[in-house]
């Protein structure tokens, strides 16, 4: 260990260097900031849920250096000197919780065409609030797999600098398709001229749009393989790119290191999805006995959002929604509900993902019960949306209560195993090591 430290030293002293005029120019700005502390916070709680395995560690201490957890031990274990408390008898901790499908540029109160009122600005700035009603509800990573104008990739940014309060966002900016597919913009007559400037209809042309949204801020790549419930003109089950371009987006993508979700709600787009190397089937609304099959063989994750049409069909004629839309959704729902049994009955990997923007931002929380209703237990769901869903992403930063990864913690007063329900309104977050809401 020594030598090889050692075999390192000229560089090790060029980097003390840089650090050292870096700290100079630091203590010159601010003296405070250069002697400062590691911050620490110190949670204890009545129960832990392990994420990994589903089970319950009762009386955990966790121990967030600097936003990462630094360890994980039980009530009495030494803690740091000097370290904020958050003490949480008789909660239960869980890791922040992951919303895999979420749009936090949609508001849900404009539907059809009421939002053509607003400037396009009107939802750079709501999405402002979405991520703030987001991070309060426990969800501390989001995927958002679809925006306008790269909406997404901005705020992100912001967050990410510390200018705004908001779940940490892996951004897909704009998702796309086939030209007239559920991806492009289906709303309007062509004097209007108005198109996704990512539709691809060739296997070419896919390849160009994955490395130009990678260029500006893509983190995943969302795509359209099928018709969808609220775009005009198309339909669920019709399949609308082919084989070959979604196999040039898979190829792209993960050449590049990015994943590929794919909306896919008819059967033929979704086992050619699988097929072509998709990572995440989003919707999967009339998947099929062979689809179920591909997906275990594949390891391809679903992403279904089988609570949004409580909500899209007590509210949608209210907000705008034009009747073949709301029609669609009444034709998919409870299809959709049911293969979501029989998915996760089979055993196919399946992540929490909501929609998020097609019902009201905050209510994330809402579906956990729905998956209990079709065949999930409590820990099962409650995994899909942490350790599952960070494993759908790739990362070993969220998810899990873990030394190493970041402080995201959320509480809940009594047992979520037993109650999945006190997950709809979660009164303590942390994101961080940042206690974002304390509402006990
Ligand atoms: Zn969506």
């Amino acid at each position: 260990m020594m030598r090889h430290e050692n075999s390192k030293a000229p560089r090790a002293a060029r980097t003390g260097l840089a650090l050292a005029c870096a700290a100079l120019s630091l203590a010159l700005a601010s003296p405070a900031l250069a002697q400062q502390a590691p911050d620490t916070l110190v949670v204890t709680a009545a129960r832990l849920f392990d994420a990994s395995n589903g089970r319950l560690i009762d009386n955990p201490q966790i121990v967030i250096r600097d936003g990462r957890i630094s360890a994980v031990g039980r009530a009495g274990d030494a803690a740091p000197e000097g370290a904020r408390r958050l003490d949480l008898p008789g909660m239960t901790v869980l890791p922040g919780l992951i919303d895999m499908h979420v749009h936090l540029d949609s508001d849900p109160s404009y539907g059809g065409y009421t939002g053509l009122q607003f400037n396009d600005r009107f939802w750079s700035v709501l999405a402002v609030k979405h991520a703030q009603q987001t991070l309060q509800a426990g969800f501390t990573t989001v995927r958002n797999v679809g925006a306008d104008a790269w909406n997404d990739v901005g705020l992100r940014q912001a967050i990410d600098e510390g200018k705004l309060a908001g779940p940490r966002i892996v951004t897909a900016a704009y998702s796309f398709g086939a030209t007239g597919g559920h991806c492009d913009s289906t709303y309007f007559p062509p004097s209007m001229a108005q198109k996704n400037p990512y539709n691809a209809d060739s296997a070419a042309e896919a390849r160009k749009s994955v490395r130009e949204l990678r260029k500006y801020g893509a983190q995943v790549i969302k795509i359209c393989a099928t018709g969808g419930v609220f775009s005009r003109n198309t339909e669920p089950g019709q399949q609308q790119m082919s084989f070959e371009e979604m196999k040039a987006v898979a190829d792209e993508a993960h050449q590049w290191g990015l994943r590929v979700a794919a909306h896919a709600h008819g059967a033929a787009g979704i086992r050619d999805a699988i097929r072509a190397g998709v990572d995440t089937i989003e919707h999967a609304s009339l998947i099929d006995e062979e689809g179920i099959r591909l997906a275990k063989q594949h390891g391809a994750w679903l992403s279904m959002d089988i609570y949004n049409t409580d909500y899209t069909q007590a509210e949608g004629k209210k907000n705008g929604v034009l009747e073949d839309n709301l029609r669609k959704d009444r034709e998919v729902g409870d299809i959709q509900r049911e293969n979501f049994r029989r998915a996760h009955a089979a055993g196919v990997k399946m992540v929490y993902g909501t929609d998020a923007g097609v019902y009201p931002h905050g209510l994330n929380g809402k579906q956990f019960a729905v998956m209990t209703r079709y065949g999930m237990s409590p820990a099962q769901a409650i995994r899909a949306a942490t350790f599952d869903a960070a494993q759908a992403l790739g990362r070993k930063d969220v998810g899990l209560i873990e030394t190493g990864r970041w402080g995201d913690l959320v509480a809940v007063a009594g047992d979520p195993t037993q109650d999945v329900r006190l997950l709809e309104s979660v009164p303590v977050v942390v994101k961080g090591g940042e206690v974002v809401k304390d509402a006990r």
